[in-house]
């Protein structure tokens, strides 16, 4: 089963992949998480797509489908794409990825979040640059203030979490990225989920869903 979880930047794509990945046998597939590895690790991928993502913007279409291609190799178990697709050539290209492999996208979950709960959720989030896990300093703090469960690194505030920038990924999500969806539902695979409640509560609709 290859599942898509798309919604705007803070709507808990992550979280609610991680929760999946942890119950159910899904490679987690986040294209962003893949672009700050590249960038922290200082790759030729992060050096080409640093500028795009520090500003909220979109890396270009060839760099981002050629980078899921070499992310899932010849993997062909269940995937949660997290992030991807984001335009329409993305889009295409996933299913012609897919197409090769007998296999299709069966389900995508949108997360429905306004973007005043957007902005709450990023203003106070934080993540550990090392081990890439993220933190809210209130619906999620670390148990030390300030440092990662796992690592014990001080947190950080992502580049792009920095509210022009937010504003610059939330009209990217709505004017770019807002129109697949109408493409999905057309297509019977849609999936419109609250993804404003507690983050239990939203895992449990989208198990009993999938279910
Ligand atoms: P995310 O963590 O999914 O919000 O992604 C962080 C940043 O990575 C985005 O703001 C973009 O700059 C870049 N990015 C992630 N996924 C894509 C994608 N599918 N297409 C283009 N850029 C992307």
């Amino acid at each position: 089963m290859n599942i898509l979880l798309i919604g705007p930047p803070g709507a808990g794509k992550g979280s609610q992949a991680e929760k999946l990945v942890s119950q159910k046998a899904f490679k987690h597939l986040s294209t962003g998480d893949l672009f700050r590895k590249a960038l922290r690790e200082k790759t030729p991928l992060g050096l080409k797509a640093g500028s795009y993502v520090d500003r909220g913007a979109l890396v270009p279409d060839s760099i981002t489908i050629g980078l899921v291609e070499e992310a899932l190799g010849d993997f062909t178990g269940n995937v949660i794409f997290d992030g991807f697709p984001r335009t329409v050539p993305q889009s295409e290209a996933l299913d012609q990825f897919l197409q090769k492999r007998d296999q299709k996208l069966d389900h995508v979950i949108s997360l429905e979040v306004s973007d005043d709960v957007v902005l709450r959720r990023l203003t106070g989030r934080r993540w550990a640059p090392q081990s890439g896990k993220i933190y809210h300093v209130d619906f999620n703090p670390p148990k030390n203030s300030g440092k990662c469960d796992e690592t014990g690194e001080e947190l950080a505030i992502r580049s792009d979490d920095r509210p022009e920038v937010v504003q610059s990924r939330l009209k990217n999500f709505r004017e770019i990225t807002w129109p697949l969806l109408k493409h999905y539902k057309i297509r019977g695979i849609l999936k419109e989920v609250n993804g404003e409640g507690a983050p239990e509560k939203i895992f449990q609709s989208i198990v009993s869903f999938l279910k």
